[in-house]
């Protein structure tokens, strides 16, 4: 089987979960593999990132460059196309920085691309049956393809949940040396921070978090009172920003904030891999939706098939009996 390099995202010198899910989906790939680490970036925080990573993989290749310190991802690809094997499989989260990174980089390698990945299976010697979702979940389509040539791959971001399991005491190679012309037509200009609003959902150990299922803004109490009761902050998904029924800082996701918390309760929130991408850490997730397939029950701990409507009240009155 060819190599196996995983693209490491990091800030602030702290990596991402998703560097530990890429392990998981790599020994999906090869039980036995032992998946290289790339981590790019520049000075202190680059070193605390690159000694995370050791912990989760036996080999990590450092590139420390000045034109690396934000990840724009033309330069990285234009990186990787001059360190990475032709026939490798590359793995990268399928956020927003996957999204940009992977088409590119596999039309450059020459190799195939599998966006947006739930479920990596071996056929035959090669040959992998890979699972993605379509129509918001509704559907699942099978993918064949051969790994054989190499592959980019972007997992989908929470999904290949990683066990808490032995540090593997990797080895951090110091690869800048072999970094070659690094211009790009795009350029990092500055981080906008988003507004943090009157409540931060970023600090908040239980969410309750409101989707499209609300259905009405004079709907919106019922979340209110339950997250009362519950001790909880509201937090929403972008339809309910985009209706101007909550601000924007409220909005859980890949173009909102990325929470960490405890308990995440989704109510009426279908399962968009935008939103789950901005759910970090493994909360506990109770899901209530009316429609049985809906795909957040895939990764909710608990599902409930139910009226929102009905339910968030009655649950608000039993926890208020309970105290
Ligand atoms: C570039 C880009 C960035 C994006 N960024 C984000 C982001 O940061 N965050 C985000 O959330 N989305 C984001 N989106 C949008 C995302 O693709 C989804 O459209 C969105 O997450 C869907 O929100 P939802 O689950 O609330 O609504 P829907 O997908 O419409 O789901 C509503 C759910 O409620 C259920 N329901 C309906 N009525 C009830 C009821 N009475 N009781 C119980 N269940 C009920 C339905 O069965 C359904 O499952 C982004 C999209 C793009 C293209």
């Amino acid at each position: 089987m060819a190599q196996i390099f995983a693209y490491i995202e990091h800030k602030g010198g702290v990596i991402d979960d998703t560097a530990a899910e890429l392990v998981v989906a790599a020994k999906n790939i090869d039980a036995n593999a032992a998946p290289v680490a790339i981590v790019t970036g520049s000075g202190a925080d680059l070193d605390k990132a690159c000694e995370q990573a050791a912990k989760l993989y036996p080999e990590v290749w450092k590139f420390d460059n000045e034109a690396l310190a934000y990840p724009n991802a033309e330069v990285i690809r234009k990186l990787l196309v001059a360190v990475v094997p032709q026939d490798a499989i590359f793995l990268v989260p399928h956020d927003t920085f996957g999204m940009d990174l992977g088409p590119g980089l596999s039309v450059k390698l020459d190799v195939p691309y599998v966006p947006d990945v739930i479920e990596i299976e071996a056929a035959e010697g090669t040959n992998f049956k890979m699972v993605r979702q379509e129509y918001s979940g509704m559907a699942h389509t099978h993918v064949a393809c051969d790994l054989g040539g190499g592959a980019v791959i972007t997992p989908r971001p929470g999904v290949f949940q990683a066990e808490e399991g032995a540090e593997v005491g990797g080895k951090v190679t110091d690869k800048s040396g072999d970094i070659g012309d690094l211009t790009a037509g795009r350029r990092f200009l500055e981080v906008v921070e988003a507004e943090m609003g009157d409540v931060d959902i970023t600090k908040a150990d239980v969410l309750v978090s409101i989707g499209r299922g609300i259905e009405d803004e004079e709907n919106m109490d019922l979340a209110e009172e339950l997250a009362e009761a519950m001790g909880a902050v509201v937090s929403c998904s972008r339809p309910i920003v985009d209706a101007k029924w909550m601000e924007k800082s409220r909005q859980v996701g890949t173009s909102g904030q990325t929470v960490k918390p405890k308990v995440y309760m989704a109510m009426g929130i279908s399962g968009s891999f935008q939103h789950l991408g901005g759910i970090k850490g493994s909360p506990f997730m109770v899901a209530v939706n009316k429609n049985p397939k809906a795909p957040i029950f895939q990764v909710a701990d608990v599902g409930i098939v139910e009226d929102i409507l009905e339910f968030m009240p009655d649950m608000a009155e039993k926890i208020e009996e309970m105290q």
